[in-house]
């Protein structure tokens, strides 16, 4: 085992305040990607440990939602607070289960912190509106109210960031919480534990359940005290918890799959579109729901695009994420892998060219080559499915009406990028792409400030932004009258 570098590290359930094993005693072994080893255990939960966890919620909905916003607004900035006075230990923990460089982990948690602030601020901001009345003797106000226990499903890509951007706005609400991280990477979940516990909040506020994804899932959506659920993860158990919160009626906010597109028009300034295109489709080895799936590059760049792609492309450090120096750090584990393989094989057979990688990274494990594959075609898998690794496949189109359709081509709609020198084409194309978000000759776009999100199969609601606290706020309406 290795050692506990993180005093954050916590191997338990926080339920009502208190660190708790399974009811069964029950645990699940966490590896690190960089070395196959075990880093320790969490707790194996299911419905009965989620249950008290959300009655925890509940209880202490009643007294934190009568919190001044203020008191929370400063519990928020202690929080950020003691998030970046612990940048480098979170950031290692982070890296031990994820796998990502240590720098973009640290980045990672900057980002975190970063939501809390934001949040912090926006809670003070979550105005009503009072409303010119049709009637002499009656007057309308609208409030906002929390919207109560709020149960966040997080993925491992970002273990930290994903639940930075659902706990800090349900908190600043004034709505109280049950978290549910990912398997892989429960470390950097727990933590938020741990912070939470240390700066002050009342016990029961936020809560934390490791375990089995279906029960702890199951029992999210059936239990009518929870009242919304946000969720980061895949399209398919995105529906799955839709529907089975469909019985309850709760309010839902849904980051799915994406597709990304990324377009290179003759004008774009190719040098500038293939450092956009290394972040887009490189960052955390390719693992985001907004990195790059798709290239599709105009005919008369296309040649010196796909060989710029592939020279930056084999000079990225691939390496554990603990070392210096490292850009790439190895896939999430070894069905990642097998999947990113199978998007190569499949490729090649249909006339897909390989410019660069393409198979298993010498340094074994889940390492895997960044790959560059020419001569990509709508019949190869990655036109549909979500990539999820280090693989660039490059489509060549001619006309701008070709492109459009091609991207849109998709149920999905999260992020998308294009580059182009003509300001015309800018606005025709940003307005023709169906998507939540698109970057117009920037690679990375992501920011506390802006609202994330996506449309059609990629999702419900926007993270970030001003829109972002609002999914934790209910509307009400009130008419005084007599007057
Ligand atoms: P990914 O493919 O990125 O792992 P998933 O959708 O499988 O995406 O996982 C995202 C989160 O959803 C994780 O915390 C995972 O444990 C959780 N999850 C997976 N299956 C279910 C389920 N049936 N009910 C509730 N949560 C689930």
């Amino acid at each position: 085992m290795l050692q506990k570098t993180s005093q954050f590290m916590r191997e338990a359930n926080f339920i009502g305040g208190e660190w708790v094993k399974a009811d069964s005693g029950a645990t699940i072994d966490v590896t690190n990607p960089a070395t196959g080893l075990k880093i320790g255990t969490v707790p194996k939960s299911g419905k009965a440990e989620t249950r008290r966890a959300i009655e925890a919620a509940e209880t202490a909905f009643h007294s934190w939602k009568k919190t001044s916003v203020l008191e929370r607004h400063k519990l928020l900035r202690k929080l950020h607070d003691a998030i970046m006075d612990n940048q480098q230990s979170l950031a290692e923990l982070l890296t031990m289960e994820q796998g990502k460089s240590l720098t973009e982990a640290k980045g990672e948690i900057a980002i975190s912190a970063a939501y809390v602030l934001w949040f912090a601020e926006e809670g003070r901001r979550a105005y009503g509106d009072v409303v010119p009345s049709p009637w002499a003797d009656r007057r309308i106000l609208v409030t906002k109210e929390p919207t109560g226990v709020v149960a966040a499903i997080t993925p491992w890509n970002f273990p930290s960031s994903m639940l930075s951007r659902k706990l800090a706005p349900a908190l600043a609400a004034g709505c109280t919480t049950v978290v549910k991280p990912a398997s892989q990477t429960p470390y950097s979940g727990l933590a938020w534990g741990a912070l939470c516990e240390e700066v002050g909040f009342p016990k029961g506020v936020v809560n934390i359940v490791t375990g089995s994804a279906g029960e702890i899932g199951d029992e999210i959506c059936a239990n009518p005290l929870v009242k919304k659920i946000t969720f980061t993860g895949s399209t398919e158990v995105g529906k799955m918890l839709m529907a089975k919160a469909a019985a309850t009626v709760k309010k839902v906010s849904m980051e799915l799959g994406g597709n990304a597109p990324f377009l290179v028009f003759d004008d774009a300034d190719v040098d500038r579109a293939v450092e956009g295109a290394m972040v887009a489709k490189y960052r955390n080895s390719g693992q985001t729901c907004v990195c790059t799936n798709r290239f599709f590059v105009q005919a008369g760049v296309y040649d010196a695009f796909v060989e710029k792609l592939a020279e930056a492309s084999r000079k990225l450090k691939v390496g554990p994420g603990l070392e210096d120096g490292t850009q790439q750090g190895p896939l999430i584990d070894g069905k990642a892998v097998e999947k990113v393989e199978e998007f190569v094989s499949d490729a090649t057979a249909k006339g897909g060219r390989v410019v660069t990688g393409g198979k298993r990274h010498a340094l074994g494990g889940s390492f895997f080559e960044p790959t560059v594959i020419a001569d990509a075609k709508p019949d190869m898998m990655f036109m549909k499915e979500e990539i999820f690794g280090p693989i660039a496949p490059v489509f060549k189109f001619e006309t701008e009406e070709e492109a459009v359709r091609l991207a849109n081509d998709t149920e999905f709609g999260l992020a998308c990028y294009f580059y182009t020198g003509n300001l015309a084409r800018a606005f025709r194309v940003m307005e023709g792409l169906k998507y939540g978000m698109v970057g117009v000759n920037e690679g990375l776009i992501t920011t506390v400030e802006a609202p994330f999100g996506g449309v059609k199969e990629s999702g419900i609601g926007r993270e970030g932004g001003h829109q972002g606290i609002e999914d934790y706020l209910d509307t009400k309406y009130v008419c005084i009258g007599g007057l």
